[in-house]
């Protein structure tokens, strides 16, 4: 607290609150190298990929801070994961920090190339779940419907990177008719969703094509794009497409941010007209290091998510892919993360942190213990201040787990 000219005292904001708040300000990506460009053109999401960076000596010299485990991990890049960044992103990074948030996203490094033994090239086991090239059903009720294996920029950390960007000779060939087939002769399956690489890379009547001939078959109730296209190549949701999606609901689309530096000016509007199309909007994140393994950053991005019209959904435990061991964050921080934002901060803001079990397990809920202790006569609770408080369980409650114990509420620390 200091005194103020009135007598009275003015709280002063602790140093997180001020962070947040600079975190959260909305802010253009800038012209940046690319300042003589004319409007048309780099509001034109095609010259956007046509521009891309994706060789070692674009990025030595648009970045001359590259470090030698940058540079090395670049040259080798087109061996694993392509390296390919949009000139609207790559204006996010800062050249002057080596740590920036945005560059360990995009821009590889040679640890890249070091592989853990638990590590895996297919960490949720999609391929042993196919059942025709492209498709992945793993749950009786949905599938996965791989369209492509290109996005608008390669992030480092990519569970698909055996097949993304065709750096490995996987040999991506999806059949839609097949896929689609598939789906029409399995009435169990009532919701799509459509990944790869990146549907929205698609051009308007392509991926039109694919959502009217999925529209078309009746035990098809849901669709579901995930993209990261409203991050990577704003520019990309157009009026046009817009108005074509639309057409398709009941549509949801996931997003995927994970740092607030990511929602620019341009990424909110990009969201605010599919949010006008209807489209209701989730957000994926990934926990990574260094980038946003922060209780204030990721506080900082679910608010700055819901101002966006973007619902945060999911926070990832990074998969266990080849080579990420530099960008995996631990569990204990995921769950310090969760803690600080449950009861801190909006409930809509606060997604549900996850692990993809290795292997094929599915996503399993992770969360901090906020059930003390259970039987048949009572719940012991604490809230996100550490206080316990005493809920009597209703008469025919039946214990979740057999042998529970009971705290005395008295032995409980208030
Ligand atoms: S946008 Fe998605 S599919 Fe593409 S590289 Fe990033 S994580 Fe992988």
């Amino acid at each position: 607290m200091k005194n103020t000219s009135f007598g009275l005292a003015e709280r002063e904001e602790p140093p997180s609150a001020s962070i947040l708040t600079q975190l959260k300000e909305f802010k253009p990506a800038g012209r940046g190298f690319w300042a003589n460009v004319a409007d048309h053109d780099w509001t034109d999401w095609r010259w956007q990929l046509k521009h891309r960076i994706s060789s070692v000596e674009q990025l030595q010299r648009l970045m001359p801070t590259i470090t030698p485990e940058e540079y090395a991990g670049a040259k080798l890049a087109n061996t694993k994961l392509a390296m390919a960044v949009t000139p609207y992103f790559f204006n996010l990074i800062d050249p002057t920090d080596e740590n920036c948030p945005i560059r360990r996203q995009v821009i590889p490094r040679i640890e890249e190339t070091h592989r853990a033994s638990w590590e895996m090239l297919d960490p949720c086991g999609e391929d042993s779940h196919s059942p025709v090239p492209g498709l992945v059903h793993r749950y009786p009720d949905r599938v996965l419907f791989l369209v492509t294996d290109r996005c608008a920029a390669y992030c480092r950390y990519c569970t698909r990177s055996r097949l993304v960007s065709n750096a490995t000779g996987y040999d991506f060939h999806p059949d839609f008719a097949k896929q689609i087939d598939y789906i029409r002769k399995t009435p169990t399956i009532r919701d799509v969703l459509l990944s790869g690489g990146d549907p929205l890379l698609f051009s308007d009547e392509k991926l039109e094509a694919l959502l009217s001939a999925l529209r078309s078959i009746p035990h098809v109730e849901f669709v579901r794009i995930g993209t990261r296209i409203p991050i990577f190549l704003p520019q990309r949701i157009t009026p046009d497409l817009c108005g074509m999606l639309k057409k398709y609901h009941p549509l949801f689309i996931s997003v995927h941010s994970n740092h607030p530096r990511e929602l620019t000016i341009e990424a909110r509007e990009a969201l605010g007209r599919l949010a006008d199309a209807g489209i209701p909007l989730g957000n994926q994140s990934v926990l990574l290091k260094d980038v946003n393994d922060d209780a204030t950053i990721m506080k900082a991005h679910v608010q700055k998510l819901l101002m966006c019209r973007v619902r945060p959904y999911y926070i990832y435990q990074c998969d266990l892919i080849a080579g990420s061991a530099h960008l995996r964050a631990s569990v204990r921080k995921g769950l310090e993360i969760m803690e600080a934002l449950r009861g801190h901060t909006t409930g809509y803001a606060v997604p549900q942190f996850v692990i993809d079990a290795p292997g094929g397990g599915g996503k399993v809920p992770i969360n901090p213990d906020y059930v003390v202790s259970r039987n048949e006569e009572r719940v012991i609770i604490r809230n996100f201040e550490g206080k316990t408080f005493e809920y009597p369980e209703a008469v025919d409650g039946t214990p979740l787990f057999d042998g529970a114990t009971v705290t005395p509420v008295e032995e409980l620390a208030h």
